[in-house]
Order: structure tokens, then C-alpha cells, then sequence
């Protein structure tokens, strides 16, 4: 599914003395299937921008396309429902948002939502575990006993247990530790590999940007300030390094971007339908 933004603009508290528009003359397309990751600093518009995908922000005015999906200023008849199955979330610290009595409930809770019978949610919420890194016992335990680390993998797992076409990511590595940063970005490489899904990343790590996705939005004052596959986008340094953008110079940063999908290749199959 394409995902693409028509003119459009995000107003937050419209016609207040606080009002701050977050978004504006907003145009791009996500290609689907890609990999895409969206960086640009704090402020220029991330997360407003994400939160269009699946219809929690309507745009002020201008349009959003999800594949069949319309989400515009006005628009009543959308389907909220059936956009958030293909469209899945990944908030920042998504294990704030576990509340289940077991992780195996946490993580059937979206399929069951959606429909699925629970014994098949319960058989779904099994074999998910050993994908994001966890042990089968975990199940029937507390996601509250769990450290944060695998509490944070049980939250993903429900997103994934839905089994979306769409994937948005915002800043799913946040606080972890190198290698934690690492095993959380394979799994979503596996993910996105194994199930053609189209993946939209919110990162501020460039070095992640470079290696994961082949396509990247630039962000900057609520606007799009490049968009394009990584190489055009890398070659800009100057520009990047100018509106507020980290960018390692070292030489084994620019070769991290001529090397692809160099991960492990472990097998990664979602038999959720079945
Ligand atoms: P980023 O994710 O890149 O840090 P955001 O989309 O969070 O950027 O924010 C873009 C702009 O909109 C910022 O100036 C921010 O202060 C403002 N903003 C974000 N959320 C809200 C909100 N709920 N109410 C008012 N202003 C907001």
C-alpha cells in the first residue's frame, strides 16, 4: 500500500493563542514495500507526521492516502477499524502501554479485538514469542515482572500479532544499549523482509537510518526537506549537518551506506492466517 501526503497541514490548537502548526505543505509518498526511515530534529514534525498514517491526527486541510484510505479535514466516512489492522503503531516506549494480567493476553489482545478467534489469538501470541527474543514461559507470567527490555518486546509482539501491512516505528530502540538497539532493529529487518511489509522508521540515529532503509525523509520546520533513496540523501552532508542533524563523518559511515541488509538471515514466517 502507498502512503502518500497531499498538501497537507497540521494545526495544533487551531484558533487559540497557543496555536503551533506542526505541519505544512506537506508532500510526499511512502513507496510500498520500502523501508523507510524518517529523520530530522526534535521539533520538525515526526511524530505529527506518523500519526497521520493510521488516523490518530486528521490533517487540518490537504489529504492522506493509506492505499484505500482517504484521511482528510471533513472526511466522516473513513474506517478507523479496518485502517489500524493493516496500519500497525509502535509508539516511544510502547511498554507504557501493556496492561494485561499475562503477557500472553498482551499480546492477543489485538487480534481478538480484530476478530480472531481467542484460541487462535492464544496459538498466534505463542509463536510470536520466540521472533521478538523471548522465552515461551514468559506467557503466562506478568508482563509487570518482565525487565524493561521484555516488556518493550511483548508490546511490539501484540502490534505485530496483528499481522499489519504497514509498519511505523517511532524511535522503537529508544534507551536501549548498542546491542539492544541492534537485536530490536533486526527483528524489525526480519519483519519487513519476511512479510513485504512497507516500514516507516522515526529514528534520530543516522548510522541506523543509513543501514536499514532504502528510502529517507528529511524533516525540517514541519516541512519535507529531501526525500529520496539513501545515497542522494547521504551525499547532502553539508545540508544535513546545517539544519541540526548528527551525522557521524567517519569513513565506516559512508561505507555502512553502500552495504545492504548485511544482517543475519534467520528465517522469520508468520503463519498467522493458517
Ligand atoms: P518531532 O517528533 O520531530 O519531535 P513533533 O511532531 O512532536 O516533532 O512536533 C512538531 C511541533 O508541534 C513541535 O513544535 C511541537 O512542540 C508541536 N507539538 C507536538 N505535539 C503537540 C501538541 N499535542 N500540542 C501542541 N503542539 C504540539
Amino acid at each position: 500500500m502507498d502512503i502518500s501526503f497531499n498538501q497537507v497541514e497540521h494545526r495544533y490548537m487551531s484558533g487559540t493563542p497557543f496555536e503551533k502548526v506542526a505541519l505544512k505543505d506537506f508532500s510526499v509518498t511512502i513507496p510500498s514495500g520500502s523501508f523507510t526511515a524518517v529523520i530530522g530534529h526534535t521539533g520538525s514534525g515526526k511524530s505529527t507526521f506518523i500519526q497521520h498514517i493510521n488516523g490518530l491526527l486528521k490533517p487540518t486541510s490537504g489529504t492522506v492516502k493509506v492505499g484505500p484510505y482517504t484521511i482528510a479535514a471533513g472526511e466522516k466516512k473513513i474506517d478507523l477499524k479496518a485502517l489500524r489492522k493493516e496500519v500497525g503503531l509502535v509508539f516511544q516506549y510502547p511498554e507504557h502501554q501493556l496492561f494485561e494480567e499475562t503477557v500472553e493476553k498482551d499480546i492477543s489482545f489485538g487480534p481478538i479485538n480484530f476478530g480472531v478467534p481467542k484460541a487462535k489469538a492464544m496459538r498466534r501470541a505463542k509463536e510470536l514469542l520466540p521472533h521478538v527474543g523471548l522465552p515461551e514461559h514468559v506467557l503466562t507470567t506478568s508482563p509487570f515482572q518482565l525487565s524493561g527490555g521484555q516488556m518493550r518486546r511483548v508490546a511490539i509482539a501484540g502490534v505485530l500479532a496483528v499481522n499489519p501491512s504497514i509498519l511505523v516505528l517511532d524511535e522503537p530502540a529508544a534507551s536501549l544499549d548498542p546491542e539492544g538497539r541492534k537485536q530490536m532493529m533486526d527483528l524489525f529487518v526480519r519483519y519487513h523482509k519476511e512479510n513485504q511489509t512497507t516500514t516507516v522508521l522515526v529514528t534520530h540515529h543516522m548510522e541506523d537510518a543509513a543501514r536499514y532503509a532504502d528510502h529517507i525523509i528529511v524533516l525540517h520546520n514541519g516541512q519535507v526537506e529531501m526525500t529520496g533513496g539513501r545515497e542522494l540523501i547521504f551525499e547532502r552532508a553539508s545540508r544535513l549537518r546545517e539544519i541540526g542533524l548528527d551525522l557521524p563523518d567517519s569513513v565506516r559511515f559512508l561505507e555502512q551506506i553502500k552495504e545492504k541488509w548485511s544482517l543475519t538471515d534467520v528465517p522469520m514466517h508468520f503463519d498467522l492466517e493458517g
